[in-house]
Order: C-alpha cells, then structure tokens, then sequence
C-alpha cells in the first residue's frame, strides 16, 4: 500500500490490473514459467545476463527478458511483472486513465507498482489464498504454505496475504541476521522482522529490523523447529508489547508468523490517537 498517493485513481488502477491479470491467468494452462507465456500470442521469452535489472518487456520487438542471474523465484516473480506490462499495454482504457492522471517520473513509478500487482494476483489467484485462509486461518501457517503453493517468495506472499486477509492481523516473516550484516558480526544471531504487512484497516506495524526477543513464540519455534500457536504479544520496536495470539510457522532458517490483535483494535485507532507504531 502506499498511503502518500491519492487513494481513487491509484485504487482503481490497481483494481482493474488485479482483474486483468487474474483474467489472463484463468485462461491458462498452468502457473509454470511455460504456461505463464501461454497466453501471449506472439510474445517470446528470452534469458539472459541483465547486471542490476530484473527483467525488461520490449513492445516493440514483443520481447520479454529475464536476467537469467538471480534466483528463480525472483526470475518467476519478473516474467508475471512483465507480462503485466504487456497486459496494460493491451489496455486502452486503463492506460489512458493513468496518463490523464499521472506523468513523468510519477506515472513510470505507479505503473511499476501496477505490475507488481498484477504479477501477484497471477502467481497467487484468490481462490488460493481463500482456500488457504479458510484452511489455516489468517497464520504463519497460511503465509508459508502460499509462499509454497505459489512458489514465490515470502515476501511477496506476506503482502499478498495481508491484502486479503479481514481480521485485525499482522503478519511478519523474521530471520536470524547473519554474520556479514550489520550488527551480525562477533556476536549472538539476532531474530529480526524482514518483512511485515498488516491486513487492511489494521493501523498497527512491525518496521523492518525490529528484535523478537529470544523467548517469544516465533524465536522458539524457528528453535526448536515446531510450528507454535499462543497468546503472546507484538513485540514493537518501541519496546512496548501488544497483547496478540501469536502462530509461527518455521521454514528453514525463516519463520513465518502471524500477530492476531483483539477485535477491537482494528477501529479502536480509527477514533484518532493512533500512533503508527505500538498503542
Ligand atoms: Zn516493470
């Protein structure tokens, strides 16, 4: 989300990619890197050494290119960006708003975040995540089996996830620094918030970097390598603790958790007051 925009047009936007992309991937054959393409008439694929980029759709030549160098989970997330570029590209209207509406450096930069969307809505189609919320609940859990079942990242799962979930949750993957990081050197691994994301209407947020101190639920069970569900609390940056029923999910050296806020939270802070980190 990106409270500093104007919501309507953006919001819009993002509505009609979302659909866009979900069309297109109905129509598929499969979510591979070869049925990704399989709705592209006349589109072709090329991997190659591309330095700091990503990947790039070239329209002119109806060419997408992945950089053939980063992990295949990124390569898989670019190709669903590019053709989200082709889709808008093929979307008269849409375009057309986003030009009325935006220009320059400003209209480069929300059509980038038009294809993050639409790449997430094709990898992770709602059905999934429904499916998944239904089974798991709004969990660490529900957060490791879409990275999984969607094969994308965690990251971009936990955004995805948080955007579809209705309850007052927050949702976080945290990993234990490493030795070459800051504050990694010499001394005890820390457990660290990496990403975070909180479900719509929910005012709370984790910020990136944030400790879980090594007795909270989502330490110990990246631990002792068992999923934990319990009362615990949200271990904010500012030190203060939230009371919130804590599920981890362990996965490698990653553990997937989810903070569960009393109900009241969710409009409590609505009232005004809210601070952005922490009660
Ligand atoms: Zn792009």
């Amino acid at each position: 989300m990106d409270p500093a925009s104007p919501p309507t047009a953006l919001t819009a936007a993002k509505v009609r990619m979302r659909e866009l992309a979900a069309s297109y991937g109905t129509g598929l054959p499969g979510r591979d890197t070869h049925s990704l393409m399989a709705g592209l008439d006349g589109i072709t694929l090329t991997f190659m050494p591309m330095g700091d980029r990503d990947g790039a759709y070239d329209p002119e030549h109806r060419v997408i290119l992945i950089n053939s160098q980063v992990r295949p989970e990124r390569q898989r997330f670019t190709l669903a960006h590019e053709i989200s570029h082709a889709l808008l590209l093929g979307d008269d209207d849409l375009l057309s708003d986003l030009h009325d509406e935006y220009e320059g450096d400003r209209l480069e930069q929300v059509i980038e975040t038009l294809c993050n969307v639409g790449a997430a809505a094709l990898l992770m189609p709602t059905e999934l995540m429904d499916e998944l919320l239904e089974r798991f609940g709004p969990t660490g859990r529900a957060l490791a089996e879409l990275a999984r079942r969607a094969d994308v990242s965690a990251t971009s799962a936990l955004y995805a996830l948080a955007e579809r979930t209705d309850a007052p949750v927050i949702y976080a993957v945290c990993a234990l620094t490493r030795a070459d990081e800051p504050g990694g050197e010499g001394g005890a691994r820390e457990l660290t918030v990496r990403a975070s994301s909180s479900a719509p209407g929910v005012k709370y947020s984790l910020s990136i970097g944030t400790p879980v101190p090594a007795d909270h639920p989502a330490a110990v069970s990246l631990d002792t390598r068992l999923p934990l569900s319990q009362d615990s609390y949200v271990p904010f940056r500012s030190g203060r603790r939230m009371p919130a029923w804590v599920d981890a999910f362990p996965e490698r050296q990653r553990v997937m958790v989810s903070f569960g806020l009393p109900a009241g939270r969710l409009n409590v802070e609505a009232a005004g007051a809210a601070s952005p980190e922490g009660p």
